[in-house]
């Protein structure tokens, strides 16, 4: 295979780009490679082989449900976000009889996940309310319930963005969508691992999780759907999951994500502490040190996870700016990884009401538990010093 970054060059580098995926945790991998070797039973197997695979499973969705205080019976593993946030729409869509004329409640805010979706199943017959956000990045519960149908299956709002790490008023628009009758789907891609995530404190019917945004493998995810939740099933096939998502189960990815999930549980503090505050203090360097900058998203409210800032520069292109960094051995971004390269402006800052040249100088640096404070000192002299340069050939040119 021809991967040659040397392990020189990659130390080197300062990766600030956490929410578009991490690094997998050491011991992660330490449970994973067993299930490779010892543990490659099918987990349906009725043999030891088998039994062996199952045990793994169990053990992960243990850890998994522990993180979100839920049932594990109530846990069902898929192959990420994408599939969870696709299958919460769909599923209670068919569960309801696929129907022209459902009503859905979204945000302009959410993950292409949710709101490209949201396209297919308008174009399918299905009608969709969006709501926007406030300047600073939160949707108002009002304006949700404003928008509830006798014909609303469904209401999906993220737990946190993945822009501006804006935590959204789960609690307040569960209530509403309880006392309306109406389920409530979160994405809590973001949150989970970041702040607690907790199925009975949020009062969520399903919530979609993503092993990789916490030191975690890809293509594993979970919907947690609570006991009663009508949901037809997305993947057909075998009975795996309690009938609920066919597919031959994938151990060593679940095994990988249980053990993501009980450290995620155990680095909560230390994300709000020492995470949270290199954020603060780089915001704050900033702030002070580099002119016509802004951070986008609430703030006041102190309603942001604790590993994400958006910046905006006046007087400054972002893309040029991550190629910039990026030359300089630092990885952030200027929206989420889906959106990046597309050059599209970011739809969330958009929705927020911010001017397109302040959406084009946009930044989102996001760090996590192995980020240091070494490394957050280097990235602002390097980002000090990209941004005048930048400046000075914009001024000239
Ligand atoms: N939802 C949010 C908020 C995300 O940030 C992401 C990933 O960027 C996803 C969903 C998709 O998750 P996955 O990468 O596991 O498909």
């Amino acid at each position: 295979m021809g991967i040659c970054y040397s392990k020189a060059a990659m130390s080197e580098r300062i990766y600030l780009d956490n929410s578009a995926t991490t690094q997998v945790d050491e011991r992660v991998i330490e449970v994973m490679t067993p299930c490779f070797r010892q543990h490659y039973g099918n987990a349906s197997s009725v043999h030891l082989f088998g039994q062996d695979a199952r045990r793994v499973v169990d053990d992960a969705r243990r850890g998994v449900a522990a993180l979100l205080g839920a049932d594990t019976r109530d846990v069902v593993f898929t192959s990420g976000g994408t599939e969870s946030d696709n299958w919460s729409l769909w599923g209670a869509w068919r569960a309801a009889g696929g129907r022209p004329g459902a009503h859905f409640i979204t945000t302009r805010i959410e993950h292409p996940a949710i709101l490209t979706t949201c396209k297919a199943m308008e174009a399918a017959g299905a009608e969709i309310t969006y709501v926007s956000a406030d300047a600073s990045g939160r949707v108002n519960p009002m304006a949700i319930e404003e928008a509830i149908r006798d014909t609303t299956l469904l209401i999906s709002v993220m737990h946190a963005n993945n822009e501006t790490g804006v935590i959204q008023p789960i609690r307040e628009i569960a209530e509403i969508a309880r006392r309306r009758g109406v389920p409530l789907h979160a994405d809590a891609v973001q949150s989970a691992g970041k702040i607690p995530v907790n199925v009975e404190e949020l009062g969520v019917d399903m919530l979609s999780l993503s092993a990789h945004k916490f030191h975690g493998p890809k293509g594993i995810g979970i919907l947690y759907i609570r006991k009663g939740t009508k949901l037809a099933s997305y993947m057909t096939g075998g009975s795996q999951e309690r009938k609920r998502r066919a597919g031959t189960e994938n151990v060593p990815a679940m095994a990988g994500f249980g053990m993501a999930a009980i450290l995620a549980a155990e680095h909560l503090t230390e994300m709000a502490e020492r995470v949270g505050g290199l954020r603060d203090r780089m915001e704050r360097h900033i702030l002070a040190k580099i002119g016509g900058a802004r951070i986008n998203g609430s703030d006041e409210t102190g309603a942001r996870l604790p590993n994400i800032s958006n910046v905006s520069f006046d007087r400054l292109e972002g893309e040029a700016a991550v190629i910039a960094l990026d030359l300089e051995n630092v990885a952030v971004s200027t929206g989420s990884a889906c959106a990046s390269g597309s050059l599209d402006p970011s739809h969330v800052l958009t929705a927020m009401g911010l001017r397109p040249e302040v959406v084009q100088g946009s930044l989102r640096f996001s760090l996590s538990r192995l980020t240091t404070e070494s490394e957050i000192d280097r990235a602002l002299e390097i980002l000090e010093a990209v941004i005048e340069r930048l400046r000075r050939l914009r001024r000239q040119g």
